[in-house]
């Protein structure tokens, strides 16, 4: 008999689908367990739901979007991206240079395989969403960390980035807001970023899935809106904004100077074709959603169900003794420190598994965002109020006791 392995590309690949946490996970839902689940980034199991004008546009929509569109996508959606483009000031973006995708994740894959050749390197954060360091891999390059650092906000620490470009470097992701930290990136970190991109003529990749996201009154800034000179492949879409992820529905802005990236762009272009195009009824939306702000505004504020959620999870995380964690400014996540010498912790896989088995709350090691140290995980706060207080309470009497074995 003939035995099928899985691709040896995949050999390299980091992701928290798989391994001891997620067998176990399965297990015992299996046996019919009921896992609370701070592990995924997904709205809608929490009981966020779809704002209504999308529902209606979508089904609206429906009959006239039965065929293959334009592979880019939908003039109107373009034309709606590149409106939002330039209301965040990133100038120099046209139609042409807008590429619809089925999420954000299918065009970080088709940004790297675009791109890479076997050798090349590409510099992402560590703390990453892993995704990133996944595309790169498979896509043949090497993924090159640069460390955030949790002692500055979680800033990207410049002088590291600095030490880890080569001759071989293409280009560097930034995650702004910041999956797994929550945090957001000011416009003067971001121009440290843009000049260090400048002197050695790299691509910048922006992850800004979660910039409609941001706490506090505070001003989300594309990195794009600062390096006009510099090619910048932007990504956003509307799984976590408008609460539609299982919607499938991202894109990818080019600006800059495309003019040494000819065949880079010739590239994209072949592989947006050859996958025909992305999900049209979701396309359908775009304009709609990109002009609804205050749904999105109305979480994000006092007494909105994101910003109670964080604020009571930031305290209670912060009171349970050995645990610390930097005050998200985005998104919804957090990503606590672990005092490793109190509970004598070498495996941050093993405690998220042995927490599993006791307590029933499945959480990330921080090792599934290639962060090297066994001294943190992330929390995803979007359960309802109760679930998060059930979940912190148990976090707490968990660490009263747990020492690694
Ligand atoms: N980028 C970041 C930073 C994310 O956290 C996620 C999803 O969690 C994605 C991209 C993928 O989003 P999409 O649903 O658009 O594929």
């Amino acid at each position: 008999m003939r035995n099928f392995e899985k691709s040896s590309k995949l050999d390299h690949v980091c992701y928290d689908i798989r391994g001891p946490v997620m067998d176990e996970a399965n297990r015992m839902i299996d046996q019919g367990v009921d896992i609370l689940k701070l592990n995924i980034g997904n709205p809608a199991p929490f009981g966020f739901r779809a704002p209504e004008e999308l529902l209606k546009r979508m089904n609206e929509n429906l009959s006239h979007t039965e065929g293959y569109s334009d592979s880019k996508g939908l003039l109107s959606a373009r034309r709606a991206i590149v409106k939002y483009c330039q209301k965040k000031g990133i100038e120099q973006v046209n139609v042409d240079d807008v590429y619809t995708g089925n999420g954000v994740s299918e065009l970080i894959t088709l940004a790297m395989q675009g791109l890479l050749n076997s050798g090349d390197e590409v510099l992402v954060p560590s703390p990453d969403y892993p995704l990133w360091t996944a595309s790169v891999t498979l896509s043949g390059g090497t993924a090159v960390h640069y460390m955030c650092d949790e002692e500055a906000e979680w800033y990207p620490d410049i002088n590291d980035i600095k030490s880890k470009i080569t001759s071989r470097t293409k280009g560097i992701v930034i995650i702004n807001p910041n999956n797994p930290t929550g945090t957001l990136y000011p416009r003067e970190v971001l121009k440290e970023i843009v000049e260090v991109c400048r002197k050695y003529g790299l691509i910048i990749f922006a992850d800004e899935i979660y910039d409609r996201l941001v706490f506090d009154g505070l001003e989300h800034v594309s990195i794009a809106s600062l390096a006009p000179d510099l090619l910048t492949i932007t990504f956003n879409g509307l799984s976590k904004s408008h609460l539609i992820a299982g919607y499938r529905c991202g894109w990818m802005s080019l600006c800059g100077d495309k003019s040494f990236a000819k065949g880079y762009v010739e590239g994209i272009n072949l592989l947006s074709s050859m996958r025909l195009c992305s999900n049209v009824p979701a396309q359908s939306v775009i304009e709609t959603a990109l002009e609804m702000e205050e749904e999105t505004r109305q979480l994000m504020i006092p007494g909105g169900r994101i910003y109670e959620q964080r604020k009571y999870t930031f305290q209670a995380l912060n009171e349970i003794p050995g645990i610390s964690v930097i005050k998200p400014k985005a998104a919804f996540y957090m990503f606590p420190k672990i005092n490793t010498g109190k509970f004598n912790i070498y495996d941050d896989e093993k405690f998220v598994l042995d927490f599993l088995k006791d307590k029933k709350i499945l959480l990330t090691h921080g090792g599934g965002f290639h962060w090297e140290k066994p001294d943190h995980f992330r929390v995803v706060y979007l359960p309802e109020l109760s679930q998060l207080k059930v979940a912190c309470d148990k976090l707490a009497d968990f660490m009263s006791y747990y020492i690694q074995k």
